[in-house]
């Protein structure tokens, strides 16, 4: 597989989940970074550095040699919380927030070929077996081929980078000893355990 140098999240892209947290939704794509060596394969048990630690579940797009879509995964864009409520305070960079060790658990990936229509996309998670986000890709503010061409534009994106094109609402703390799984519809699953 090609190495994942940058990891490129969009925030506020879903208007369900940008109003849970009081934020207005972008007109333009809102762009952060996580750090390549953030990612976690699905065999490991999550490590939690703190008590607000946030799941999202997103759809995780990784590009190949022409930069276009070429695998999708399932990812948990970690958030600590309270740091990115400090950041949002201060106006400090988010990457406190983001982009700490094991901030990326990621599924592993099916071939972009055989997503019949991105923008069709269910998925959804479940903790503890109980349903906590459920997301239409369609319901992204800005689509697929707007994302890539905005990040094209302003970033030196190169083969084997991940897209996190946002989470639906329902965003929560995770504790130890939860069981997370994850779906979309028809193509993928994926479960993550939280270390004790
Ligand atoms: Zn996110």
């Amino acid at each position: 597989m090609t190495p994942i140098r940058n990891i490129w999240g969009v925030g506020r892209n879903y208007l369900d989940h940008a109003l849970e947290l009081g934020n207005t939704p972008p007109p333009t794509p809102m762009i952060f970074l996580k750090a390549g060596s953030c990612i976690t394969p699905e065999s490991e048990p999550i490590k939690l550095t703190a008590d607000c630690i946030h799941y999202e579940t997103e759809l995780a797009v990784q590009l190949g040699d022409d930069l276009s879509p070429k695998s999708l995964a399932l990812a948990l864009d970690l958030t600590h919380r309270e740091a990115q409520t400090e950041a949002k305070k201060t106006g400090y960079p988010w990457t406190l927030a983001k982009s700490f060790r094991g901030a990326c658990p990621l599924s592993r990936f099916v071939e972009f070929s055989q997503v019949k229509a991105f923008e069709e996309l269910e998925f959804l998670l479940k903790i503890n077996g109980e349903m906590k986000q459920h997301g239409f890709s369609k319901n992204m503010i800005h689509g697929l081929p707007r994302l890539i061409a905005y990040i094209r534009e302003n970033f030196p994106i190169v083969p084997g980078d991940l897209i996190l094109t946002g989470t639906p609402k329902g965003v929560g703390a995770l504790k130890p000893g939860d069981v997370l799984e994850a779906e979309i519809k028809n193509l993928l699953k994926a479960q993550w355990t939280i270390a004790q």
